[in-house]
């Protein structure tokens, strides 16, 4: 399993792909894994009943079942943490990452069969305890797209997706507030995950 910044990952991710060509005169026949099953890392029932909300919304913007939500973090391959004191740490009240791990065959070739790999990508998401918990008791129009704009955000970096400072009103752009344009980001996630 790995673990790094979106930077970092992305690198990595290059490494990969040109190893996969390299490898010993013959190419691996690659299958990704993007199967995400997250689990609240905290006992307040109603942050677990908050998260499941913004998975349900998620998926609805998707029209499909990205994200899965569990009860059980033993039963997740990817983990919410609620950090107190986050914002004041990091000046920031989210962080997304996105994880994966590479099993492979060896590198034996039978003529005709290629070795085959397998990517498993899952995610890490991080957010300030406070900036939750302050918002639990406010379901109203704005508070909820604020609960969403931070949340969709990470999960963007947790589909490996990275900054996008031209545009004020996409979803990756480095500032949440302000209006996003949920479209074109749900647009962006449909075509992530169609990439297999
Ligand atoms: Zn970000």
């Amino acid at each position: 399993m790995r673990l790094g910044s979106l930077r970092f990952s992305s690198a990595i991710s290059i490494l990969l792909l040109s190893s996969v060509s390299v490898g010993c005169g013959s190419s691996y026949k690659t299958t990704k894994v993007k199967n995400y099953t997250l689990s609240v890392v905290n006992d307040d029932p109603r942050l677990k009943a908050e998260f499941n909300d913004l998975i349900d919304d998620f998926n609805r913007f998707t029209a499909s079942e990205v994200l899965t939500y569990v009860e059980n973090p033993e039963q997740a391959n990817s983990a919410i943490i609620l950090t107190k004191g986050l914002k004041q740490r990091d000046g920031k009240v989210g962080w997304g990452q996105w994880l994966s791990e590479t099993k492979s065959d060896g590198p034996v070739t039978t003529p005709g069969n290629k070795p085959k790999r397998t990517i498993s990508y899952s995610m890490r998401l991080e957010f300030d305890l406070d900036y939750y918990t302050s918002r639990l008791k406010n379901d109203g129009e704005k508070e909820t797209i604020e609960k969403q704009k931070l949340f969709f955000h990470e999960v963007g970096h947790g589909l490996e997706m990275d900054h996008v400072s031209s545009a004020e009103s996409n979803v990756m752009y480095p500032d949440i507030s302000g209006e996003k344009n949920f479209e074109l980001f749900f647009e962006q996630v449909r075509s992530y995950m169609a990439d297999q």
